[in-house]
């Protein structure tokens, strides 16, 4: 699942979107493409490996248009190659998706049943065809609304057509898909970092919704294609912490940040007067949990495997630990008195957010241990628990690691402390040791 970016404005798009490409470059990708829209034609170009190599093979100081797409491509169907790469386009619309859809060899064989020709392997050029059979019977909005019924799987996409020169669409299920508001100019991004060097006022869609930009207006709509209205947020404008600095890398940057990120998670969550732990809006009495399910992808997996032993030495509670794409695929016995608890730095892991998603529509306890407080993940769990180390750029895990681990700790003891299960002398001692890590000005 890679990157999206979307911009509609009163002047030409192209500088701007290979910048926001840039900008999610650290995710990993192996293609990168645009499409704008300029004298009623649709502009594509895409090429496998990265940006400069799109760069290096168009000359993109002339691709004309006020309203673009582009894309950074992570393979799901088809090779990483040129065809492959994004956007997709027929002879009226252009489109770039994240995610996989699932039903795509049936739409295939269907939309060939109509006439449509493919040229790539993808699993995302038929939506491309999908829309362009859709609109022969219905306008913009309807086809899309119907359109997005008819898939299935997981997506964020963005999406241009050839006559309506000025208009973005973008749709979300499963997929993170964010909207930004600038000056005569409204953007489409599947990460709020991929926008902040434009705009800091942001809206994010929630699964199942779609969206209409233009420079100057965004509607918003639900999977009816029913007009919504969406709150707008202002994400602090601190650049700074979005910055390489003098680091050669991000990595680098967030090794340093290790101990800043304890000092934080340590003032946050410790009260330094009477020694309690800051945790006091938990939704539900402590009578009713019994169990605890800690659940994360890669390295926050690992982080709830530390936690485990934590929560098994401090208090009573059943522990086990899941994989969240193993979680979600399972056949669970959900109890009414477990506590779940999703671990994501993002708050955006796809797997995780489903296994949370499984979980709520169960009307399971939620708890999220993430550090991007407006993620997906941190909106859908019924209480958040904020890793606070700043944003995480490198692959890697590194500050965010540890962030997660002292919250889960924090968490342990906050647990057996509300259960009476741990002697005061010894909660008091675990949490002077925390107080006095080197760290803690
Ligand atoms: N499934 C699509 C493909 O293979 C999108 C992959 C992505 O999320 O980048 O092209």
């Amino acid at each position: 699942m890679c990157g999206i970016i979307g911009i509609s404005s009163n002047k030409s798009v192209s500088a701007n979107i290979i910048n926001s490409l840039k900008k999610l470059e650290y995710r990993g990708y192996d293609s990168a493409g645009i499409a704008t829209l300029s004298k009623g034609l649709i502009n594509e170009v895409k090429s496998e490996g990265r940006v400069d190599n799109l760069e290096k093979n168009f000359d993109l100081k002339n691709l004309s248009g006020n309203t673009g797409i582009g894309h950074v491509r992570w393979a799901t169907h088809g090779k990483p190659n040129n065809v492959n790469a994004h956007p997709h386009s027929s002879h009226n619309v252009s489109v770039v998706h994240n995610g996989i859809i699932e039903n795509s060899t049936l739409l295939k064989k269907y939309l060939v049943s109509k006439g449509h020709i493919f040229k790539s392997q993808t699993d995302t050029e038929v939506i491309v065809h999908l829309i362009t059979e859709n609109l022969k019977v219905s306008k913009i909005q309807e086809a899309i609304t119907n359109t997005l019924k008819q898939l299935h799987g997981s997506f964020a996409l963005g999406i241009i057509f050839k006559d309506m020169p000025d208009l973005i669409v973008g749709a979300r299920r499963g997929s993170p898909l964010a909207v930004g508001y600038g000056p005569n100019e409204n953007y489409l991004g599947s990460d709020s970092y991929a926008l902040k060097s434009m705009t800091n006022k942001i809206t994010y869609l929630d699964d199942g919704e779609f969206c209409i930009i233009k420079k100057d207006e965004v509607h918003f709509f639900n999977e009816e294609g029913k007009k919504i209205n969406k709150k707008v947020l202002e994400l602090s404008l601190d650049q700074k912490k979005y910055d390489k600095g003098d680091f050669k890398h991000f990595m680098a940057k967030e090794i340093e940040e290790q101990p800043i990120t304890l000092k934080t998670g340590i003032k946050e969550y410790l009260n330094n007067v009477n020694n309690d732990i800051n945790i006091y809006n938990f939704p539900w009495k402590i009578e009713e949990i019994k169990s605890i399910t800690l659940i994360g992808c890669g390295t926050a997996y690992h982080s709830c495997l530390m936690a485990k032993y934590w929560f098994e030495e401090l208090t009573t509670l059943d522990v086990s630990t899941d994989i969240a794409s193993e979680f979600r695929y399972r056949k669970n016995r959900f109890k009414k008195d477990t506590l779940y608890v999703f671990v994501s730095q993002s708050g955006e892991t796809a797997d995780t957010y489903a296994a949370l998603d499984l979980c709520n529509k169960n009307n399971m306890k939620t708890c999220a241990i993430v550090n991007v407080i407006e993620s997906s993940i941190a909106r859908d769990s019924n209480f958040i628990l904020p890793i606070h180390c700043g944003p995480e750029i490198g692959v890697a895990s590194t500050k965010a690691f540890l962030g997660q681990i002292l919250i889960l700790y924090i968490l342990a003891l906050k647990l057996s402390s509300l259960k009476k299960e741990i002697e005061n002398k010894i909660y008091n001692e675990k949490i002077k040791d925390l107080k006095n890590l080197p760290f803690f000005g």
